[in-house]
């Protein structure tokens, strides 16, 4: 058994490229796996399909299909690799995708699970799904029957925002949260800014002294020193939106702790569901750290990965380059080149298209809920 960390667990939409991952986890899952080229026509072909992974230090760990018909989100797959479950893994996805799937327009959500695991329709039961009915027999290899649970009014689990109602919720959530040390050395909580649907994201470390007297992120030195190398990659502030990995100010501006990273991580989590940008930009080491674990932020700033869907840039944070002089010219470097690493993500994100497969996927029904 691995040990779940959330402070850099990821959970993000499926690609072409975490195909086999999937597929493998599928196989280790279910006695009637799904063939791979199955998944590939869900991610290429199948205009309703929403895949979903969580990826924990760049290995896919858990696996969602969700196929989004008119205002019915019914989960056609989901299962956990089986070094990570019994931690929440599969509650964690399954929230993501169908809070996406709401501010999609989904209403109602419906699944199907075996009789006999009693684990995942608790955990159904407790989000409010009901059963709503049995087919006897149905799973091909050992005939046990299918429950079938439907819940109809998705709003139940908190999806029934819009992106912009979701991040404030969020920033209502943080304000009262004290799920770690750092509420205690808060005067206000630091949620982040910005548009809802702003296709870049600038995620630093914590709130600092300023920050923690506004309640707004990057407002001081750094912050201003953020504006201008926005502006010199030809973008406005509030073109972007701006948070930070811990949401309460670290006491004296010390480094957040594991713990405090962890306990805060689902509502950067849940900020980035809820805006989906094209890009992140991570500001300093923790958030980079998230995205490229293991790596040091003096090898890999200015460089960009893609992460699933989105590209991740690195850069130092701007505090850094205030406190070390000899960073200044680099930071401002490294921010120079986002025009030119911007419209090599934008076009790739653009010609990322689905690649044909040229096999049908099978309709084998799918046992659910291996968490
Ligand atoms: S830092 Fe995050 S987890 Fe900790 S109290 Fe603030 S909002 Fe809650």
């Amino acid at each position: 058994m691995n040990s779940l960390d959330p402070s850099t667990l990821v959970i993000r939409r499926m690609t072409v490229e975490d195909i086999p991952a999937v597929h493998e986890i599928d196989t280790l899952s279910f006695s009637l796996p799904w063939p791979e080229r199955s998944f590939r026509f869900e991610m290429t072909e199948n205009p309703v399909s929403r895949g979903w992974v969580a990826e924990q230090a760049g290995q896919i760990i858990a696996m969602l299909i969700l196929w989004l018909a008119a205002d019915e989100a019914h989960i056609a797959t989901i299962a956990t690799h089986p070094n990570y479950r019994r931690q929440g893994l599969g509650e964690k996805i399954l929230l993501v995708a169908l809070g996406v799937a709401r501010q999609e327009g989904a209403r109602r959500a419906f699944l199907e699970v075996r009789a006999g695991n009693l684990a995942a329709q608790a955990m159904y039961h407790k989000y409010g799904f009901a059963v709503t009915g049995r087919r006897p027999r149905y799973y091909r290899d050992n005939a046990e029957d299918a429950i079938l649970m439907a819940l109809d009014e998705l709003d139940r689990i908190g999806g029934s925002m819009n992106a912009e109602e979701t991040l404030a919720m969020i920033a209502k959530e943080v304000s009262v949260c004290e799920k770690c040390v750092l509420h205690r050395s808060r005067k206000l909580s630091v949620p982040g800014e910005g548009p809802a649907h702003a296709e870049i994201m600038c995620i630093g470390e914590g709130p600092g002294f300023h920050e923690n007297e506004q309640g707004r992120p990057f407002v001081g030195a750094a912050g201003n020193f953020l504006t201008e190398l926005l502006a010199q990659a030809g973008m406005k502030r509030e073109e972007v939106w701006i948070g930070n990995v811990v949401k309460c100010r670290p006491p004296g501006n010390r480094d957040p702790l594991p713990e405090e990273l962890t306990a805060c991580n689902e509502y950067l989590e849940r900020q980035i569901a809820a805006i989906d940008p094209k890009i992140i930009i991570t500001l300093g080491r923790f958030s980079m750290s998230k995205y490229m674990p293991g790596a040091k932020i003096s090898a890999v700033h200015g460089q960009m990965r893609r992460i699933g869907d989105r590209f991740v840039i690195a850069m130092f944070h701007p505090a850094a380059a205030l406190h070390q002089a000899s960073l200044k010219p680099v930071i401002m470097k490294d921010f120079a080149q986002l025009p030119g690493l911007l419209e090599q993500a934008n076009s790739a994100l653009k010609h990322s298209a689905p690649v044909l497969a040229d096999e049908k996927a099978q309709d084998d029904p799918k046992q659910l809920s291996m968490f």
